[in-house]
């Protein structure tokens, strides 16, 4: 079975876990920097990402999940997760002052950026490559406002790109994890590695 983490530090990661579970994986908290080793993957999940980063300097956890990509394994980041994938960020709170992130997908993300009226709403997507339409949650949730040339965009909603992937870093602006349809963290299943390198 393919060997997947999923970062437990705040937010929706039971549901990741459980998720992935039924799906075949076997699966570990990440905490600290240790729990990274011989992970196949790893997801970021939905919650705070300013909560979810301070815990992750916090942890040393920043430069480790940096390298476990370089090894080879595949990242998949939803809503706060896709943020922190994200090379560039608007709409951080000032008063939290830089937030850090990964930088490692060439994805620019607006964050809470379906605004009031539309805080936390769920739809069906189009997702490029899927036969019918994927039911997705919006939470608070980010949009993608720029994508770079490396960057294939697999769906969108309200024009906006919520749904994309670069070699093996997918992001989502959405909940996959709190619908029942597994067919987005298939999705990510496909892009792991079949082994990691050691260092
Ligand atoms: N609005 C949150 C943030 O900016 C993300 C919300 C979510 O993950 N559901 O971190």
């Amino acid at each position: 079975a393919p060997v997947v983490g999923v970062l437990a530090l705040q937010g929706a990661f039971r549901e990741h876990r459980r998720r992935l579970e039924q799906l075949g994986a076997e699966v570990r908290e990440v905490r600290l920097p240790a729990d990274l080793a011989g992970l196949q993957g790893l997801v970021i999940p939905g919650g705070e990402s300013t909560t979810i980063g301070r815990l992750m300097t916090d942890y040393g956890l920043w430069e480790p999940v940096r390298a476990l990509y370089r090894r080879g394994a595949a990242l998949f980041g939803t809503c706060a997760g896709a943020i922190l994938l994200a090379r560039e960020v608007h709409g951080a709170p000032p008063q939290f002052g830089e937030q850090p992130g990964l930088e490692l997908m060439d994805i620019t993300v607006q964050r809470n950026a379906f605004g009031r009226q539309r805080e936390s709403f769920q739809t069906e997507l189009q997702v490029q490559g899927l036969e019918q339409p994927v039911p997705a949650m919006f939470i608070r949730a980010p949009v993608i406002e720029r994508v770079g040339p490396e960057v294939e965009v697999l769906a969108r909603q309200d024009e906006q790109v919520v749904l994309a992937r670069q070699g093996r870093l997918l992001a989502a602006s959405f909940h996959p994890e709190l619908t029942p349809d597994p067919r987005i963290h298939r999705l990510f299943l496909e892009l792991l590695p079949v082994a990691v390198t050691n260092s």
